[in-house]
């Protein structure tokens, strides 16, 4: 394939933009090589500026369940542009999709709309502190939960790729009031609540991890976890932005059968549209500003474009009692395939799957925290990996430690190609 086009437009952007992007992820730092300007995408295809055409598995990092371009997103956006993009005053929309929120998850009354995944994260810290009136967090390593300064300790995703999971920039005293576990390991998470006791407001993690490869919990490790925040009287908070409208209608709560005190929300929550959100039962959310006195406001939260798309996007999920049936099918056999050629050809690996994330690691070694998943990434075969499916039409996430999106608008016809490209790939590795 011929990337000269990207290759000249990433030149110019890095004259005006640091490192020539705008979120560090984007840059295929971790894999080598100059990232692809894309020009236009539609349903499971990415188009690039030099005319390539890949079959996409990031669809904007998890946001595009049902494709790029979906119609009836489309048409809200528009439909919506046309009669105002913003007026900070209360709008109907924003109550229609509160109501439809919160009928779809378990277990919230109220839903508070912010702007990305960031925001929800650091504000429900924010509100799990005020509620608390204790200053520590628990959080653990290789789980990623925005930018904000509380988490960008041992953080996944961008801030694993990039060796600076301590940013500096995050003062000594915010570090020292995020304690740090290991992910599926409760006896861990124990002995910090009994050396912090009394200290500790929340633990936050991802429900099923995505920003270190796709890590599901443990047998057990929510409901343990759930029960020792009861015992020494912490919230629970759920860090959905990925999973959440993603794995069900009421997203890990709903698959696991366990309730958090605080769920954060983005990603498929606006529909490809900037939108986080945060929820909790009454007591909790009352406890925001302008009821309570934990304060968090924002000029563009429940933006009327972002909500028609959010909207959109909510009623096509709940409307269509087949779609997470269908996501998980089409991730079986994606699975099974890549599964079958990788044996084929005899390369090391483990596959980690939920729902329609899924991800592949290349090492025997089961991936269940961070720790394994960075000694899979360690051998250098993803980089061969990722190029080599990029040439082939590809397009996975330029990292070992990010999750594969399956979404609605790949065909099986999509899946056998991405499979045979596997194939030709993985005969080099
Ligand atoms: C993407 C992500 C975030 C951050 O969301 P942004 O919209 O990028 O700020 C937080 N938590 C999880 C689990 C995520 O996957």
């Amino acid at each position: 394939m011929i990337y000269k086009r990207s290759s000249e437009l990433f030149t110019a952007a890095k004259k005006v933009i640091p490192g020539g992007v705008n979120s560090p992820v984007r840059a295929f730092s971790a894999v080598g090589g100059e990232p692809i300007f894309i020009k236009e995408a539609k349903g499971a295809y990415l188009f690039d500026e030099d005319g390539n055409k890949y079959i996409d598995y990031i669809n904007s990092w998890g946001p595009l369940i049902l494709g790029h371009a979906f119609d009836p997103v489309v048409n809200a956006v528009v439909e919506r542009a046309r009669k105002g993009t913003s007026f900070g005053t209360p709008t109907q929309l924003e109550t229609t999709i509160a109501e439809l929120a919160v009928s779809m998850v378990p277990n919230i009354d109220k839903i508070r709309m912010v702007n990305s995944g960031t925001e929800a994260t650091m504000s429900a810290v924010r509100l799990a502190r005020g509620f608390k009136n204790r200053d520590k967090i628990i959080k653990f390593a290789g789980c990623y939960h925005g930018h904000s300064d509380s988490f960008l300790i041992q953080a996944g995703s961008g801030a694993v790729t990039f060796g600076t999971p301590n940013s500096p920039g995050v003062t000594k005293g915010t570090a020292k009031d995020t304690l740090l576990a290991t992910y599926n390991d409760l006896e861990n998470v124990q002995d910090l609540l009994n050396a912090n006791k009394g200290e500790v407001a929340c633990i936050i993690l991802e429900p099923v991890a995505g920003n270190m490869g796709c890590i599901p919990p443990k047998k057990g490790f929510l409901e343990g976890l759930r029960n020792l925040c009861d015992e020494h009287d912490v919230l629970l908070i759920f860090d959905e932005v990925m999973t959440g409208f993603r794995l069900a209608k009421g997203g890990a709560q709903e698959i696991y059968g366990v309730n958090a005190d605080i769920v954060c929300f983005g990603k498929v929550i606006g529909g490809g549209l900037p939108v986080g959100a945060f929820a909790s039962r009454n007591e909790i959310m009352d406890y925001l500003a302008p009821t309570g006195p934990v304060y968090q406001a924002g000029t563009l939260s429940g933006n009327p474009l972002a909500m028609a798309a959010g909207l959109a996007m909510l009623q096509e999920l709940n409307g269509d009692s087949e779609i997470y049936k269908r996501l998980e099918e089409k991730t079986a056999y994606l699975h099974k395939g890549i599964n079958n050629v990788l044996n084929r050809n005899e390369v090391a690996f483990t596959i980690n799957r939920q729902g329609s994330m899924i991800s592949v690691h290349f090492g025997e070694e089961p991936v269940t925290d961070f720790e394994s998943a960075a000694r899979s990434a360690g051998n250098g075969k993803f980089n061969k990996f990722f190029h080599g499916l990029l040439d082939h039409g590809i397009y996975i996430a330029p990292s070992a430690f990010e999750t594969w999106f399956i979404t609605d608008a790949l065909s099986y016809k999509d899946l056998d190609a991405t499979i045979e490209a596997v194939h030709q790939v993985s005969k080099e590795l």
